[in-house]
């Protein structure tokens, strides 16, 4: 339900990221030289010299398994943040563990404490699901702009504010074999500055959306908290028309 005219406009009382405590840097376990704060590593990129990515297990028991893609060595906390040759580090660090570790993997990413983030250095997690997730068909959307043979568009159907599909123009099965993954994450980067000039450093959630023919990265921002109508009722109340999403993300 898109309700332009509803209550007050996002930003009023967004959760933002706090600010960094003293001890933050001190204890991050995925800062270069806090190596020994992690299970041993399952990949680091490059595989020579200092590593830019680094991927570790995440014990959770709930899945057949999961891992950590630590996105920089420096203690950045946003993907906003990340250098275009981490970016693509990353995206080898998502197809090379998928390739190694065969089964239904998920990737997603979570900033900020009220999108669910536990640690603030910029990551993302691979979880290999029982089951694949479900497909998602392609929504129909408003464009942002095209680029690189992908194209961002925010969702007619957008269930939160500045909510954004990234993905190649013409359909393409296989996400993670792709060679357009990295260049979506640098879109996906691109998009997160845009809407940090916009509204701040809101939390947010992002994961790699399939179909059996297609892919998108989706780009889930939190300037909204989810309630009981949202969660329970499916029903989310939008405040920002996709049209005028799409509008602001261009101009910003
Ligand atoms: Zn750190």
């Amino acid at each position: 339900m898109i309700a332009p005219g509803r209550a007050k406009r996002p930003g009023a009382a967004r959760p933002l990221l706090d600010p960094p405590s003293p001890d933050e840097v001190a204890s991050c376990p995925f800062c270069a030289g806090h190596e020994h704060m992690t299970p041993p590593q399952t990949l680091v990129l490059p595989e020579e010299g200092d590593w830019k990515v680094r991927v570790v297990p995440n014990l959770y028991a709930a899945f057949d398994r999961a891992e950590v893609v630590v996105h920089s060595r420096r203690h950045i906390r946003s993907i906003a943040d990340a250098e275009e040759d981490e970016l693509e580090l990353v995206a080898e660090a998502w197809r090379r563990r998928a390739a190694d570790e065969p089964g239904h993997v998920f990737p997603l990413l979570n900033e900020g404490r009220e999108a669910g983030a536990s640690l603030r250095h910029s990551h993302s997690q691979l979880i290999w699901l029982p089951d694949p997730a479900p497909p998602r068909a392609r929504p129909r959307a408003e464009t942002v702009f095209e680029r690189n043979d992908l194209v961002v568009a925010c969702p007619w159907a957008s269930r939160v504010p500045y909510e954004t599909v990234i993905g190649p123009i013409e359909p393409e099965a296989d996400a993670l074999g792709s060679a357009r993954l990295a260049p979506a994450l640098k879109l996906l980067a691109d998009v997160v500055r845009r809407l940090h000039r916009l509204e701040g450093q809101v939390p947010l959630n992002s994961w790699l959306e399939r179909s059996p023919q297609d892919w998108r990265l989706v780009l889930f921002p939190r300037l909204n908290v989810l309630a009981g109508l949202e969660l329970g009722a499916g029903i989310y109340v939008n405040t920002v028309p996709p049209e005028e999403a799409a509008l602001n993300l261009r101009a910003a």
